[in-house]
């Protein structure tokens, strides 16, 4: 019997795997990512293999297929930007495709009920079950005693008895488990997905309001949200800055040659990226709110580069200038 499973990389979806594999399945991880969550590194499916004995079997990147999703999403969003129930339906699709794909028979995910204020209530398990065409086939082993039984329950493919019956926010049977797997570092609860981030979701939300109407983000657009302070400065012209070494490394990495990029003349100090149509039209608010982030009163000198390439001399905004334009 074969299965494939969720992984995100967090306690509860690495849990999810072992009570279903210690019962003679073979579990074939899969780790869905996006440009807003999961890793892609060859060190996460390093780190999954020697931690906890996981070999994951594909990663998945859906960033593309997960986009469009941000413009309109059939079920709403979560509390920032956060399209989870979409999200879960799009991953859970996949799932199934690779499901049959590989001949597995079913799908597992970590998911416990009642942990997520949304995406983890009952009626809206059954909505995804539906939307996906796995009604039955996902299996939730860390709540499956609290659930309906599914089909590999009802078949006898894994033994309903031996899975767990959590629900709530409490991680004490968790760690238990994980206590009993003989795993010594604790893999932080899933999370980490920006767009449940408040700061990031601005951000987002301010990029896609600009955009012409049904045009989607392009990926770098979506990479610099990541970095640095960010100022609308006109509806076509924003403004990014990178205050520190890395992360003025970052946006010098995701220049292209319709922007126009800033560095101090002769000194160390933040980078500042301005994108969008026209940008030399804001060079000048530019130079002088990068001069804010510059240490002393004054006057800076900064080299531009892109369309043309020169040298600008500014004093730096007043602060409360520069909270004007500021999205975060
Ligand atoms: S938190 Fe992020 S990754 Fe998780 S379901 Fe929601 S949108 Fe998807």
């Amino acid at each position: 019997m074969k299965a494939v499973a969720l992984i995100s990389g967090g306690l509860d979806s690495l849990l999810a795997v072992k009570l279903v594999e210690e019962q003679g399945v073979e579990v074939l991880p899969l780790h869905m990512v996006t440009s807003f969550t999961g890793r892609k590194d060859p060190a996460f499916v390093r780190d999954m293999e020697r931690l906890y004995g996981l070999r994951v079997h594909r990663v998945v990147d859906l960033t593309r297929e997960f986009l469009p999703l941000l413009l309109d999403p059939p079920h709403g969003f979560g509390k920032n930007m956060n399209p989870c129930i979409d999200c879960k339906i799009l991953f859970l699709r996949r799932a199934k495709e690779i499901m049959e794909e590989e001949g597995a028979s079913f799908v597992i995910t970590g998911e416990v009920m009642g942990q997520r204020p949304m995406s983890q209530r009952s009626p809206i398990l059954r909505l995804i079950e539906k939307e996906t065409g796995l009604e039955g086939l996902l299996l939730r082993p860390l709540s499956a005693r609290l659930l309906p039984p599914t089909i590999p329950e009802r078949e006898g493919w894994v033994d309903r008895e031996r899975l767990e019956a959590i629900q709530g926010r409490s991680r004490k049977r968790q760690l238990e488990l994980a206590k009993k797997y003989g795993w010594d570092k604790i893999p932080s609860p899933a999370g980490g997905c920006l767009l449940t981030d408040p700061g990031y979701s601005k951000r987002l939300k301010d990029l896609l309001d600009h955009l012409p109407p049904g045009e989607l983000p392009s990926l770098r657009d979506v990479k610099l949200l990541k970095v640095g302070r960010h100022f609308r400065l006109s509806p076509g012209v924003k403004l990014v800055v990178g205050r520190r070494e890395g992360e003025n490394t970052v946006v010098k990495s995701l220049a292209t040659a319709r922007d126009i990029l800033l560095e101090p003349k002769g000194f160390p100090g933040p980078t500042g990226l301005l994108i969008g149509e026209e940008p030399q039209v804001e060079l000048a608010r530019a130079a002088s709110l990068l001069g804010r982030y510059c240490k002393g009163l004054g006057p800076f000198t900064f080299l531009y580069r892109g369309g043309s390439v020169g040298e600008i001399q500014v004093s730096p905004l007043p602060p409360e200038e520069v909270d004007k334009w500021l999205i975060i």
